[in-house]
């Protein structure tokens, strides 16, 4: 083990060099449009529908916000059948629509929203389905969907890992759904600071939301809905454009630090590394492992063994959104109903993955890992 080490962490969020973003700060103190939908937020969202490959995208200043306010853009109430194995917004975002979150299971495969699962759990006040591209790794849109069309629910994507991400037919993930929500925090694929977006299938759509993440106004005197100010600002608009300048590179060294993993982990006894879910372009976002008994630690032993290390994974998803105080008193949360996200719960590991990795830094997370199984 090296003698200065730094500490590694489970991400590191992409920044160009500096002053390839100055002409662009200098360009906003010249016009003097600092947010409100001004030049850059036109030119972005115009830049990530073509990057994407989607018909029409609504900038959000992050991605809660989107999520928010998707909901309230299909007037989505009573009760929205989602997962438990994600990140907290995603359930945060229905108790601040006063919706009633049903936790449904997921899927050993794919670690998504089960889709057998889910007709079980509708009510007569089920009215949406939001389920969550989990690690950018598409969910069963097809069967989603068909559950979707039979009981005529809404579909929302919480798509905050899914920036990128392009289907077996190559089409964008993000097409599928009523809606698809990303998140462009400093921790996601493609950071714009804070940041977010709603991509939508309609301009129709679009205008709607575009009034309701600016307060409901239509024009200077006319409010139609009780909106939010959910707007991205000039800034982080800009930023965006510099950013996307360099994705393609950004994917391209996170897959090379992915495919480093499944080699050197491979024969690893106890560790299996989670597989995409037959996506034709992977964004490589997270790089989760599952630790099960064979290994010769628990994944809690083996995550404080990376930490005395300075090498902090993340268990991300755990605990599940549905151990939460606010949510585990609701019948759907009982664990017992939900066993395979809470096997996997116990079992997963992040491990660091970002485009500035160093192989050899890469290679002492391995170390670790390996070293941790010997006995
Ligand atoms: C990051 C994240 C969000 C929230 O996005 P913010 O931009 O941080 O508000 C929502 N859902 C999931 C699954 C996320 O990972």
């Amino acid at each position: 083990m090296s003698q200065s080490r730094s500490p590694i962490y489970v991400t590191k969020p992409f920044l160009p060099d500096l002053q390839e973003f100055m002409p662009y700060m200098e360009k906003i103190w010249a016009n003097q449009v600092l947010t409100n939908g001004g030049p850059f937020h036109q030119q972005l969202e115009h830049a990530l529908c073509d990057h994407l490959g989607v018909e029409h995208i609504a900038l959000f200043a992050n991605g809660t916000l989107g999520l928010v306010t998707a909901l309230q853009a299909l007037r989505v109430t009573g009760e929205v059948i989602t997962t438990p194995y994600s990140f907290v917004a995603t359930a945060h975002s229905l108790l601040w629509n006063g919706i009633k979150p049903v936790f449904v299971d997921i899927s050993r495969d794919t670690l998504n929203l089960d889709p057998s699962k889910i007709e079980a759990a509708i009510t007569p006040q089920t009215t949406a389905i939001m389920p969550v591209h989990c690690y950018g790794h598409p969910c069963d849109v097809e069967a989603i969907q068909k559950i979707a069309d039979n009981y005529n629910l809404k579909v929302i994507y919480d798509a905050a890992h899914a920036f990128g991400v392009r289907m077996d037919d190559g089409h964008s993930v993000l097409r599928h759904g009523d809606l698809s929500v990303l998140s462009f925090h400093a921790t996601k694929v493609f950071n714009t600071f804070e940041g977010g977006a709603i991509v939508c299938p309609d301009a129709k759509t679009k205008q709607r939301i575009d009034h309701l993440k600016n307060f409901g106004f239509v024009d200077e005197t006319t409010v139609v809905a009780p909106g939010i100010n959910g707007k991205m600002s000039e800034i982080n608009a800009a930023f965006g454009l510099v950013q996307l300048q360099h994705i393609d590179a950004a994917l391209a060294r996170r897959a090379e630090i992915d495919a480093r993993y499944r080699t050197e982990l491979a024969d690893l006894p106890g560790v299996r590394c989670v597989r995409d879910s037959g996506e034709r372009v992977a964004n490589h976002s997270y790089f989760p492992i599952l630790v099960g008994p064979e290994y010769l630690h628990s994944r809690d032993a083996l995550y404080a063994r990376l930490r005395e290390n300075d090498i902090y994974a993340r268990r991300y998803f755990y605990p599940l959104i549905s151990d939460f105080p606010m949510y585990r008193s609701m019948p759907s949360a009982n664990p017992s109903h939900l066993p395979v996200a809470s096997d996997i719960a116990r079992k997963v590991l992040c491990l660091p993955i970002y485009p500035a990795l160093s192989d050899a830094d890469q290679g002492r997370v391995i170390d670790v890992i390996r070293g941790a199984c010997r006995t």
